[in-house]
């Protein structure tokens, strides 16, 4: 148990009562959770405020230097009450993300019993209509006022909810993506494994570059041949073969383990497909798109679950995967993962947490 102090805000704000609009972290809860680090006290001041602006010296190195780390999970509404989805999972990431970017680690307890500290005063910001959720993003920023650069003594790590609209209003819709054969995310030895800013400060021109010609995501090949697939956009990549095989780039250091992709990839091994992660050419790819043996693409991540490709462009060429509609591997992932986190499937993984 550790000791959480809640001050409550003195007036609440009014919650959006049209869930159709909410989009993507635009509207934040009432409350937000402050944890300060420093040498000697260790992680100490647990505290749920009110949501406001935070005080920063402008000599903070995270201001400098970009030390800074991220999480990404949600908070599900259920018939019974809320569902968190292999949160430990991310508390673990979170640590491994602080520990490249030399930061502190917490334990994974204080991050739990904080969040659900948090989460006591505001999970009724959990919106209700079906496919939204209460998006949890817990932070850690460097806040050492020195302009040295060095690994900073001082750290802030705080968690904001936000209440997010259904992914998908209208069905899964499938994409059209962009492979970047100039620009690079990520190299092995770099901190594409952790979540931190710079990765997402690093894919911001080539993500313009995509939407001005159309498309919706970034499809990033590895940094040194531009070659092999990593990710596309901020989500993993995956592709179906012939209805009963998927194949997925391994884990090489500079992509990010993804917890959607290592569920999917449990899922379906479950559900009886062959699950390959291997070296993957974007060659290849092509080629198997062109041949018809690759029959369905998508990406996967907290934010979309999984989101369908429909067509890839590669140098000056647009390639066609599958008919254009949502494959039925790529749905029936969908259906499944959502019903585990919705609580109306069965969990056979110990994947959930009720609160
Ligand atoms: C967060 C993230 C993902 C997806 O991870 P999930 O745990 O599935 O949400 C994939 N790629 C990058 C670069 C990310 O930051």
């Amino acid at each position: 148990m550790y000791d959480i102090k809640i001050t409550k805000a003195a007036q609440l704000k009014v919650k959006p009562t049209d869930e159709s609009n909410l989009g993507f972290g635009k509207i934040f809860s009432d409350h937000m959770l402050l944890i300060n680090y420093n040498e000697g006290q260790g992680w100490h001041d647990a505290r749920v405020v009110p949501y406001g602006n935070l005080s920063l010296d402008p000599a903070s190195s995270v201001l400098h230097y970009g030390q800074e780390i991220f999480e990404g999970a949600k908070c599900y509404r259920t018939n019974e009450g809320f569902n968190l989805f292999r949160i430990r999972d991310n508390f673990e990431r979170m640590n491994c993300s602080a520990e490249r970017m030399g930061m502190a680690q917490m334990p994974v307890e204080l991050y739990l019993e904080s969040l659900l500290t948090l989460l006591s005063v505001d999970k009724e910001w959990t919106p209700h209509k079906e496919g939204t959720s209460l998006y949890i993003r817990p932070t850690m920023i460097a806040v050492d006022a020195q302009l040295g650069v060095s690994a900073a003594q001082s750290y802030l790590y705080y968690v904001l909810l936000s209440p997010s609209g259904a992914y998908y209003a209208g069905g899964l819709a499938p994409v059209a993506i962009y492979v970047e054969d100039q620009l690079v995310r990520a190299v092995r030895g770099g901190v594409g494994f952790a979540k931190t800013g710079g990765n997402y400060a690093a894919s911001i021109l080539a993500g313009a570059k995509a939407k001005h010609e159309g498309y919706a995501q970034v499809l990033w090949l590895d940094g040194v041949e531009q070659r092999y697939i990593e990710e596309v956009g901020s989500m993993n990549m995956m592709f179906a073969y012939e209805n009963k095989k998927i194949v997925t780039p391994a884990l090489n250091g500079s992509i990010l383990p993804g917890i959607t992709r290592d569920s999917v990839l449990k899922l379906a091994a479950h559900m009886g497909y062959e699950v390959e992660e291997k070296r993957l050419s974007i060659d290849e790819v092509i080629a198997d798109a062109k041949s018809g043996k690759l029959t369905e693409a998508f990406g996967t991540g907290t934010a979309a679950v999984v989101s369908p490709v429909n067509k890839i462009a590669y140098k000056e060429e647009e390639v066609n995967v599958g008919d254009g509609n949502i494959g039925t591997i790529t749905q029936k992932l969908y259906d499944t993962l959502t019903g585990i986190q919705f609580g109306k499937l069965a969990d056979p993984f110990g994947w959930i947490t009720k609160i």
